[in-house]
């Protein structure tokens, strides 16, 4: 049972709290005493957490943890997504955050998230997943460079941020069928580094369809990475 507030009473609530930020020492989502974490024990239990049963792949809920239809149709180049949510409210709100309201402390969050849902890998380099040089410039942040800065001090591996470069700035890939999305990102990315036999940990916030994750790994499998795992805060399902 949702001991939550009424959606609409939280989502008031993040409007009054962002971009400012809520007090010190309360929770992000309902300004509720946090004992100075992110969120409180009630909005951190209420989150929406991936079901444990889901396609090993691309982290989409399946009824048994199968491999889903869209992995078998199609194989992605990455080899697993690991996400410990569900894009679903609030976590939307908290990468809206991340995203645009510049909050250090959220990406803190939100690679500790991470490392607790990357404990069981080995990976020997992580990347993020880069922004073009444009959009980085009028976004001043990247927040999966941000998320995997602090998980590269979290689990003491290597992180390389200059290496896999984002060198067409592509239309957003919202809206977007599966289909558009993959062409959308082809060529989008370049890898200057010839990284034989690495095992990589990619991060970004979101992971929707894979199209550009997937774009990701098919470049740096051409640059000799033997295995691409993908880290995102949140898989989002399509309804
Ligand atoms: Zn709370
Ligand atoms: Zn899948």
């Amino acid at each position: 049972m949702s001991i939550l507030p009424h959606p609409q009473t939280l989502l008031n609530a993040l409007r009054r709290v962002w971009p400012g930020g809520p007090p010190p020492g309360s929770c992000l989502l309902c300004a509720a005493d946090s004992d100075n974490a992110l969120l409180c024990a009630g909005c951190n239990d209420d989150l929406p957490r991936l079901p444990a049963t889901h396609c090993p792949q691309c982290a989409l809920p399946t009824t048994h943890g199968e491999r889903c239809g869209a992995c078998l149709k199609s194989p992605p180049h990455f080899a697993r997504t690991l996400a410990p949510f569900l894009y679903d409210f609030p976590v939307d709100r908290i990468i809206h955050a991340l995203k645009y309201g510049h909050q250090l402390v959220v990406a803190d969050w939100a690679a500790h998230q991470l490392a607790a849902a990357c404990r069981d890998g080995v990976f020997d380099l992580i990347m993020p997943l880069p922004l073009h040089p444009a959009r980085l410039r009028t976004r001043g942040f990247n927040q999966s460079a941000e998320i995997a800065r602090i998980l590269s001090n979290t689990l003491k591996i290597p992180v390389d941020r200059s290496s896999l470069l984002r060198v067409r700035d592509t239309a957003p890939q919202a809206g977007l069928a599966l289909k558009e999305r993959t062409g959308n990102v082809r060529g989008a990315f370049e890898c200057r580094r010839d990284l034989a036999g690495a095992r990589v940990l990619l991060i970004d916030d979101v992971l929707t369809t894979g199209a550009t994750a997937n774009e990701c790994a098919r470049v740096l499998s051409l640059h000799g990475v033997s295995e691409v795992s993908v880290a995102v805060l949140a898989r989002a399902v399509q309804h």
